[in-house]
């Protein structure tokens, strides 16, 4: 039995603003969108969760895969993206993302993003080099400096510590509005609405659903939970692809460092506690295999030989290669005290990456009117049921350009006024319960799944406790948003019996053809619907 969905305590708007258009998260996505927007004349608003700097990414450290040499092609690129999605890639639309990006890359370029000269990068599923870096590991950071530059030299209006709660919709169901909570240093929310006929979703991925993830505190789920809210179709959530080579800290909960597959790429290899390849003979591809077979393989090892964690040992590439190449992974294994050039980096895999999310093109546009997703919350059809890697920026790039242009160029649509209606409310979900639900997740709702583990997952949900907080306050409504997150995710990972990219069911272990279709979901009533079928003309 799938248990109903858990709205948020309702809440009293004291104060109103409006905006053309309202872009909700500041990550690459979002800001690319807002860029975009800037020379328009619309009167756009961006609302950061926390401080500009938030998001995934920042945090970015491998690249951002473009076709630019020339023995390299388009074809290339889309197709091994399409073998990444197992099936589950709209090919249109990852052929016009590969053809949109080199374009897209250049105009960060232009607002003076510095990326690596020299020889492109190399990652898992990747059959070219065509990895563009900056700063040796820090593409986020790179990305997201020029993007912040721009955005803070522009007009547009940034609303820090700003969150967004749920869309107000007109009696024909368009988006007429959102409401927001300012957020104060007690998590406290002082509620408002902005009326705009323009949302624009980019708030990333429900890494945070997970007990181990590489994803920062902010990314909750919160534009999947109030799309879901709304009514929007959402896709493909069952496919989480997890890391493998994060950051193995005993007891650690929460966000944990990624170990950057580039590092793999120049020459790292993963292995056990006796030193031996876990990858040798496993894929032709070995430590570069995509990262659903190597997180797969690692949990198998682990399985069988009890262990909590496995290594990855870096030692070959030497201090020199280390610190010019991977200052950012060097820095986080020597805060912990580990020395990569001598020693072997503890690993284990973690939630990473959010495949599916709210139904949407590549312009951005889902389902509901006037409502736009972009990015990691977005499902557009390129990745499938497994994401290529560093796809994502590239994706976020392309989607946020598409967006803001195709918003410059709209018809100015004046905020509707009155009559509007708001998503129902209900008790939302106590913050405490978020820790038994993060565990029952990474257990059953991971790297491998089954039917029994995954109705255990669903009958947590089922049991969490309402919460009490009126009014609403940040933390019922990060936990009210993971548990929306999680049912979505498990209901539709009980419901897929195959296995298929990094959705992995031990009892279903081998791809059904007959379900090589996204599922797509969406509310209705407080209860779960579901459909299957093709994922362009959202
Ligand atoms: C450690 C790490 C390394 C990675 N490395 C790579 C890589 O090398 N290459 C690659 O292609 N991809 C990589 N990825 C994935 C990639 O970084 C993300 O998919 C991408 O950055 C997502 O961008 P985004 O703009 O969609 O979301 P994010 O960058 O996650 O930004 C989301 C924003 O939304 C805000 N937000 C969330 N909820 C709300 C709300 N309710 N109201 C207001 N704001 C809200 C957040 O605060 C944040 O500002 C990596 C991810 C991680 C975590």
């Amino acid at each position: 039995v799938i248990p109903p969905l858990r709205f948020l305590p309702a809440t009293r708007a004291t104060w109103h603003a409006e905006a053309d258009v309202v872009v909700v998260g500041t990550g690459a996505a979002g800001l690319s969108a807002a860029v975009a927007l800037a020379a328009s004349g619309r009167r756009v608003v961006v609302l950061a969760k926390g401080e500009l700097t938030s998001g995934s990414t920042p945090l970015a450290q491998g690249g951002l895969a473009i076709v630019t040499d020339p023995e390299d092609s388009f074809a290339s690129h889309a197709s091994d993206t399409i073998v990444a999605a197992a099936g589950l890639a709209d090919d249109a639309i990852v052929n016009e993302l590969v053809r949109s990006a080199p374009s897209a890359v250049a105009l960060l370029g232009q607002l003076g993003a510095r990326f690596d000269a020299g020889s492109l990068g190399l990652e898992g599923g990747h059959s070219h080099r065509r990895i563009v870096h900056a700063g040796g590991d820090a593409i986020g950071a790179e990305l997201h400096r020029v993007l912040r530059a721009a955005i803070r030299a522009s007009n547009v209006e940034v609303m820090e510590h700003s969150v967004a709660i749920d869309l107000v919709t007109d009696d024909e169901g368009r988006v007429a509005g959102l409401s927001v909570g300012r957020v104060d240093a007690s998590g406290s929310l002082e509620v408002g609405v902005i009326a705009t006929p323009a949302v624009v979703l980019a708030t990333g991925g429900y890494g945070q659903a997970f007990a181990s993830s590489t994803n920062p505190a902010d990314v909750t789920g919160d534009g999947l939970a109030l799309a879901a809210r709304a009514g929007a179709e959402l896709a493909n959530v069952e496919f989480v692809q997890f890391h493998p080579t994060v950051l193995f800290v005993k007891g650690a909960r929460g966000q944990s460092p990624l170990i950057t597959e580039a590092l793999r790429g120049a020459g790292g290899v993963i292995v056990d506690d006796d030193g031996r390849s876990i990858m040798r003979g496993e894929h032709p591809l070995g430590d570069l295999a995509p990262r659903d077979v190597v997180a797969y393989s690692m949990v198998k090892h682990m399985n069988n030989s009890g262990a909590t964690h496995l290594w990855l040992d870096a030692r070959s590439l030497g201090t020199g290669r280390l610190a010019s190449q991977f200052p950012t992974t060097v820095s986080i294994c020597r805060s912990l005290g580990i020395e990569p050039s001598t020693a072997l980096i503890p690993i284990a895999p973690g939630a990473h990456y959010a495949c599916g999310g709210v139904r949407a093109d590549l312009d951005g546009r889902t389902s509901i009117a006037g409502l736009f997703a972009v990015g990691e919350v977005a499902a557009t059809g390129v990745h499938g049921a497994n994401r290529l890697a560093s796809n994502s920026l590239t994706e976020a790039v392309v989607s946020g350009c598409r967006v803001g242009a195709l918003l410059s160029q709209a018809t100015r649509n004046e905020a509707t006024s009155p009559p509007v209606s708001s998503v129902p409310t209900g008790g939302g979900v106590r913050a405490s319960s978020r820790n038994a639900l993060a565990t029952a997740m990474s257990r059953h709702a991971g790297v491998v799944r089954d039917r029994e583990g995954l109705e255990h997952v669903l009958a947590v949900l089922e049991s969490t406790t309402s919460s009490d907080a009126t009014p609403l306050d940040l933390a019922t409504l990060e936990a009210t948003n993971l548990h929306t997150a999680s049912l979505l995710l498990a209901t539709a990972a009980i419901q897929r019996e195959e296995s298929r990219g990094c959705h992995r069911r031990s009892d279903f272990a081998t791809p059904d053809p007959a379900l090589a279709q996204p599922q797509i979901l969406r509310i209705r009533d407080g209860q779960i619907v579901t459909r299957t079928g093709a994922m362009a003309g959202a």
